[in-house]
């Protein structure tokens, strides 16, 4: 096990520096040095062990997230327990009765894979994140586990069934990701457990992808509300099945059951339409914030299940 430090200049927080902080002069902010530590195990098992001692560590895939809260000041001086060197997490796209995705797998690795064909939503939320860097080295794992409501590829994954592999040094489980948020930011992972990979079932032949971002621009913005669906009709236009993940109108990712409950088994007919795009409404909870209104998340949210079920 390799360990590492590096210091890095968080804003401060006590009332004193910030004042010095509206200083026009960068030089002359006074800003504590914090460090941080970086644990590089070179096994697995080397890897859970050093979670199961107790010791706080917080795992690192690509640190798109974790730089931001360093740079933010929202993260604690901490170990990182860095996940690049693990043979058992590299990234991966095999498939084998189902699509499995290591840990480390990127949103790059998926829009260059031959896999987009079948899973073609997860190559669009992809595009989504960020620009082409932050597609680089961002994972689907670290953006599970990041459990941000405004997620651009969990509701995608969780559209297509995924589940988890949660490891730990005394346990393997797997869990749905429909079940995996609890709450804001809560979520059914220990501290001694890593996302190993995530595995999606292949799609049976007929089902049709919809996936639609709203927010302030086209590209790099955090969306304002966003709807993950698939949909499988029979002949006759009756839902056999259906799928309606939505972000940003709720505190964590949020799969609209009793919404697809109204709409399965039943023809696609404007006033079944309808009845979905009102159903919807009690089951989302959207908030006003910096990005959005409520009103507004409400009003396009419902707009979004009439586009999705008008295909
Ligand atoms: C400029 C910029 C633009 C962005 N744009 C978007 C966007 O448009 N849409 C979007 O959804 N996100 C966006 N992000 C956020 C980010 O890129 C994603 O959430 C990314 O998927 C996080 O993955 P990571 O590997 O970088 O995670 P990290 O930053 O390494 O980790 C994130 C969290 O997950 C935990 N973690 C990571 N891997 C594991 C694991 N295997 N097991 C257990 N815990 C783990 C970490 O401890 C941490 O809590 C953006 C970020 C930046 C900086």
């Amino acid at each position: 096990m390799k360990h590492g430090t590096f210091a890095k200049r968080l804003p401060a927080t006590s009332a004193a520096v910030r004042v010095t902080r509206g200083s026009s002069s960068r030089s002359r902010r006074r800003l504590p040095d914090m460090s941080f530590q970086v644990v590089t195990p070179y096994s697995l098992d080397e890897a859970l062990g050093a979670l199961a001692s107790g010791e706080k560590l917080v795992p690192l895939a690509g640190a798109t997230d974790l730089m931001v809260y360093m740079e933010a000041g929202t993260l604690a001086p901490c170990r990182f327990l860095n996940l690049q060197e693990l043979d058992e997490l590299k990234p991966t796209l095999s498939v084998n009765g189902s699509l499995t995705l290591g840990a480390m797998t990127t949103y790059r690795d998926v829009r260059v894979s031959p896999i987009r064909e079948q899973f073609p939503m997860l190559a669009w939320a992809a595009r989504e994140v960020g620009a082409l860097a932050i597609q680089s080295r961002g994972t689907w794992a670290g953006n599970v586990a990041n459990a941000s409501p405004a997620a651009d590829g969990v509701p995608a994954l969780m559209a297509y069934d995924a589940e988890i592999d949660l490891w730990s040094k005394k346990e393997r489980r797997r869990v749905p990701l429909a079940k995996f948020y609890r709450g804001y930011k809560e979520m059914d992972r220990r501290p001694d457990e890593l996302i190993a990979a995530l595995h999606l079932p292949l799609p049976q032949p007929g089902w049709v992808d919809y996936y639609r971002k709203v927010g302030t621009r086209r590209f790099q913005a955090i969306s304002k509300t966003l709807l993950a669906g698939r949909i499988l009709l029979d002949a006759d236009r009756a839902v056999r099945d259906i799928r309606m993940v939505f972000a940003s109108i709720a505190p964590y990712t949020l799969r609209a059951v009793q919404t697809e409950a109204i709409v399965r088994g039943r023809e696609l007919t404007p006033e079944v339409i309808e009845e979905a795009a009102q159903a919807i409404q009690d089951e989302i909870h959207p908030i006003d914030d910096i990005r959005s209104t409520e009103t507004y998340r409400r009003r396009v949210t419902s707009n979004l299940v009439r586009d999705f079920l008008s295909l």
